[in-house]
């Protein structure tokens, strides 16, 4: 595709003003450019939208995504936008979560990456776990497969896991698969809650040494945590939230004191482009899965979709799955 000169400067200048805080040159956007005009006009022919999740690399996120967020906002956003076609840059369980509440909608991953979390439990596991604990109700993070999804009762996020936990009856809970969460949820909760042993391989990388560090090396610096870390480096925490909390965190704080986002790095990379005020220090932890979508694959979804880039589901798994999400975002009205 030729595309005029005039619009590849416009577009590099577009792309420079959002990433220069990320020391992406000029150079760089311009590589870019051609690649990002194409996808962002494939979107509009084919009412097509991109949802990205915030662990995508910046050239997705601030070049291509239509909505940029975490598992819940991107799940509500797929629920309810009136596009015909949904190209989701992130882990195939959000894929599925998106087809699920748009059923009628083409769903499109770039990628069909796994997670370690989602990988970690199988239907069959669940109606294991049933059986062992009759009764107990099921809530099942959205870091699983529909199928997973489709034998609990009901689905949550990091941001209202304790929220939805609180909101259901009985005394016992059963939540799948994070272990680390599970830990950080008995510490919010009253309820007994029964684990299995899945974790975050990335969350799982930072230690409590790491964040200790950092304390004594930057004093007054905010440590924001995800509840996906252990429960060692959630004790360290100035505050523990999902990605778009700990976003909102940053950006509602009058505070300047430097920010350590004990996370993905694309959540780091987030803070530093939207908020340059804000210094960001200590490490961050790249997700193998998340960054395994290139914008050429993005273009590929959009242009001459592979058959693996389509999201189907058996009807009757993305019926009772869906049953489990609508149960979710009926909780959290309320
Ligand atoms: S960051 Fe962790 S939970 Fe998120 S996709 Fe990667 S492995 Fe899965």
């Amino acid at each position: 595709m030729m595309l005029p000169e005039q619009h590849i400067a416009a577009e590099t200048d577009r792309l420079f003003k959002k990433l220069e805080n990320l020391s992406w040159t000029r150079t760089d956007c311009q590589l870019y450019a051609p690649l990002t005009l194409e996808i962002n006009q494939l979107k509009k022919e084919q009412d097509a939208i991109i949802l990205a999740h915030s662990y995508q690399t910046p050239d997705i996120v601030y070049g291509v995504a239509d909505f940029v967020g975490d598992s819940y906002g991107l799940a509500q956003i797929a629920a309810e936008h009136p596009a015909r076609k949904i190209i989701f840059c992130s882990v195939l369980f959000m894929g599925e979560t998106a087809k699920i509440l748009s059923p009628d909608k083409e769903v499109l991953v770039p990628s069909r990456a796994g997670c370690s979390l989602a990988d970690s439990i199988t239907a069959e596991d669940v109606r294991g776990l049933k059986k062992k604990h009759p009764g107990v109700p099921v809530v099942c993070y959205v870091n699983t497969s529909a199928e997973v999804k489709a034998e609990s009762d009901v689905c949550c996020t990091s941001s209202n896991v304790v929220q939805i936990v609180e909101a259901l009856p009985g005394e016992e809970v059963i939540f799948i698969p994070d272990k680390y969460m599970g830990d950080y949820l008995r510490r919010m909760t009253k309820k007994n809650v029964i684990t299995w042993p899945g974790v975050c391989i990335v969350h799982e990388e930072f230690t409590s040494d790491a964040v200790k560090a950092v304390r004594e090396q930057y004093p007054g610096v905010k440590i924001l945590v995800h509840p996906e870390c252990t429960s060692s480096v959630i004790d360290l925490a100035d505050y523990v939230g999902s990605t778009s909390q700990m976003l909102k965190y940053v950006g509602d704080s009058t505070d300047v004191s430097p920010v350590m986002i004990v996370s993905e790095c694309g959540l780091a990379d987030r803070v530093k482009a939207e908020h340059p005020e804000r210094q960001v220090v200590g490490a961050c932890a790249l997700c193998p899965y998340m960054k395994q979508i290139a914008l050429k694959d993005v273009q590929v979804a959009l242009k001459n979709p592979r058959p693996e880039q389509r999201v189907e589901i058996n009807p009757a798994v993305l019926k009772k799955a869906k049953m489990s999400l609508d149960r979710m975002f009926e909780l959290t009205r309320k």
